[in-house]
């Protein structure tokens, strides 16, 4: 496989603290890198880059690694776009949207499934996005979720259980027959196409018991937990993240010092979705107080057709900058190797050699003008494992 230099990099994001001027974000200024056999090969001065079969002349551009969006639901048929509109015209978000997904999901051929998630995949890479994590959640019976999950799996390995996303409709008074179902019979014809268990605990879905019941079953099928947690209330999420040692708490928009306390102590990640504070006009977290209590976080997507409708990391980290008190600089890391902890990644996030070569090149000077330059297409070009892709 012939090798590439990607040379005249204006300013680098590495995430290795190790290099450049030693921040969390180790930026190289006037950078190359050499990318061979699909890998990061060598990283330092243009002036002092080795020789390769290809040369790409970045023309003073920034770079970043590729966006980890690890938090997104993309296996789904039908349109909401009348709730959306509802909604922003006054009438409150509730979560029985979920249920016309449903609805349409179910009736969905594969291939349909299949290209709706394929034609968002592109959407992300063309926004600089290489790594994606889906979920199942819109068939909840035990042939629909691992129908889900054998799709997602072609597409992606980053592919997360949620047969707990609500109450199946067949089960509407009776929760916890349907928590049983999901971690039993359900679990074992998922797990074989998963790689994470996860449930939504809140109000009107599943409660701390259920969600600790179905966890723990996925945990014992050799699945990796992560929680919806403190999304629209106050709730036992996020602690039971902890207490569990998921990879990631997400959402996490209503927490007190004791969730924050969890969260730094257990390693779990707090990915924040800002695209759903937006887009169901809600308060957003404060990312400052997650930060100054030692958590790690992740910004992701949160991709859906109800409560988050965009695919855009650029977007996720302007408005994290905006409303959610993040840095630039924060904001930028919180939405590559934020996501790659979130996901128990350290091949992807961060450019170094030996790291997949996962590359988003700006038409910028500075990753700062993602948040700087909010909905400018900023997206000059983008290799995933070596290869241009954009
Ligand atoms: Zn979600």
């Amino acid at each position: 496989m012939p090798t590439t230099v990607i040379t005249h990099i204006g300013s680098l994001v590495t995430n290795d603290p190790a290099r450049g001027d030693g921040s969390p974000l180790g930026l190289v200024q006037d950078a190359a890198l050499v990318i061979e056999d699909g890998a990061v090969a060598w990283i330092g001065r243009a002036s002092e880059a080795p020789a390769a079969d290809e040369v790409h002349d970045a023309g003073g551009r920034a770079a970043i690694p590729g966006f980890v969006d690890s938090h997104s639901h993309l296996v789904y048929a039908g349109d909401r776009t009348a709730e959306f509109n509802a909604r922003m015209s006054g009438r409150p978000y509730t979560a029985g949207g979920i249920r016309t997904t449903v609805r349409a999901t179910r009736e969905a051929a594969d291939e349909e499934l299949s290209a709706n998630l394929g034609a968002h995949l592109r959407e992300m890479l063309r926004q600089g996005t290489t790594t994606v994590e889906t979920k199942s959640g819109y068939g909840l019976t035990t042939d629909q979720e691992a129908r889900a999950l054998r799709l997602a799996r072609e597409h992606t390995p980053e592919t997360t259980f949620l047969g707990a996303h609500i109450v199946g409709p067949e089960f509407e008074d009776d929760a916890d027959a349907y928590t049983a179902l999901v971690a039993g019979e359900m679990l074992d014809a998922c797990a074989p196409y998963a790689r994470y268990v996860d449930a939504f605990c809140e109000k009107g879905a599943f409660d701390g018991d259920q969600t600790r019941a179905i966890l723990t079953a996925g945990k014992a099928k050799g699945l990796i937990p992560r929680v919806h947690a403190n999304q629209l209330s106050h709730g036992p999420g996020i602690q039971i993240a902890a207490e569990l040692g998921a990879a990631s708490a997400d959402h996490c928009t209503h927490t007190d010092d004791a969730d924050l306390a969890a969260l730094a102590d257990s390693g779990t990640v707090a990915t924040l979705l800002p695209g759903c504070e937006f887009s169901t006009r809600s308060p957003y977290p404060d990312a400052r107080r997650f930060l100054e209590a030692g958590v790690t976080v992740a910004l992701s997507t949160d991709c859906n057709p109800g409560s988050s409708y965009t695919s855009s990391m650029p977007f996720c980290v302007a408005v994290a900058v905006r409303e959610m008190n993040m840095t630039p600089d924060e904001a930028l890391w919180s939405a590559t190797a934020g996501g790659a902890r979130a996901l128990l990644r350290d091949d992807v996030g961060r450019l170094a050699p030996g790291a997949r070569a996962d590359i988003t090149l700006l038409d910028a000077p500075s990753h700062v003008h993602l948040a700087y330059r909010p909905g400018v297409p900023l997206v000059a070009g983008v290799w995933r494992g070596g290869v241009r892709e954009v």
